[in-house]
């Protein structure tokens, strides 16, 4: 399967889930876009690694919250590749361990501003350039869910789960409004996924403690959840579009 020649924007591509997809869509031949919020030497270091083995692939700080930010990433992207074929909104947060009688507005502004509002943002900036009605040539898009909007997070993050419930619904509406226009949608929903964003939200022993509730008894790699979204991006997926494909051990 080579996907040579074209272009991918990763967003929080820098680190974990992200990190993995830019590896292998280097490695199937894209140009790689790696955009990440603050941690610039794990960026850097991705960067370099995918040029030392004859890959293409450039860093871009912003926040996808942020809509100068989104502005700037893109236009970044298309003065050093003259296109896009392909997004992965993968960037995203959690917070501590919480209640929702506990949670702050602010935590609530954060969460949905980076998660939800971050991706349809980037989407929308992808659809301009993507789309046949635009004078685009077609792409795919991947969206990182999680089975949190499955289960729902009680008593951990509700509103982690409530954020990627939008990106579901967001993923079933946007595949059916540009389903004509030559672009795929579609999410992934990982389950218990070995990255640091464990350690982010304040639980480092999430996955040992997690591990025992799936049916598979194991947490995931970044690798397999990232070569589940090149799949769908790929043309071997081509008839799918609005799909929500859990990558969950079962959970
Ligand atoms: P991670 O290891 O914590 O990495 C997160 C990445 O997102 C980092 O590169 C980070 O940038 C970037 N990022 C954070 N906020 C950002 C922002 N506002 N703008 C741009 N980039 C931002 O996380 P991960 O586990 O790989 O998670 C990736 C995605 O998978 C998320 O959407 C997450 O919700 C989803 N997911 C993960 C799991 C799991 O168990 N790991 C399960 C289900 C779903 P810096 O490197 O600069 O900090």
């Amino acid at each position: 399967m080579s996907d040579g020649g074209k272009t991918i924007l990763v967003t929080g591509g820098g680190r974990g889930i992200g990190a993995a997809v830019c590896r292998f869509a280097a490695e199937a031949g894209y140009r790689v876009a790696v955009n990440y919020a603050s941690n610039e030497t794990a960026a850097a270091t991705l960067v370099q690694a995918i040029e030392a083995k004859g890959g293409e692939a450039f860093a871009i700080k912003g926040d996808v919250g942020s809509e100068a930010d989104v502005l700037a990433m893109f236009a970044a992207v298309d003065s050093r590749f003259g296109g896009l074929d392909a997004l992965v909104n993968n960037a995203g947060v959690v917070d501590r361990k919480a209640r929702i009688d506990e949670m702050s507005l602010a935590r609530l502004e954060r969460m949905m501003r980076i998660n939800v509002i971050g991706s349809l943002l980037c989407a929308r900036e992808a659809v301009k350039r993507m789309s046949t009605k635009h004078g685009g040539k077609g792409g795919a898009i991947v969206n990182v869910s999680s089975v949190a909007a499955v289960l729902g997070g009680p008593g951990e993050y509700v509103d982690y789960a409530a954020s990627k419930g939008a990106i579901d619904t967001f993923t079933i509406g946007l595949a059916k409004e540009v389903a004509t226009e030559g672009i795929r949608v579609n999410a992934v929903r990982p389950g218990i996924i070995d990255t640091e964003i464990h350690a982010s939200g304040g639980q480092p022993d999430r996955i040992a403690a997690m591990r025992d509730f799936v049916p598979m008894k194991r947490e995931g790699t970044a690798d397999e959840i990232a070569r589940t979204i090149l799949w769908l991006l790929s043309n071997e997926a081509s008839y799918i579009t609005g799909a929500l494909l859990n990558a969950s051990g079962g959970r």
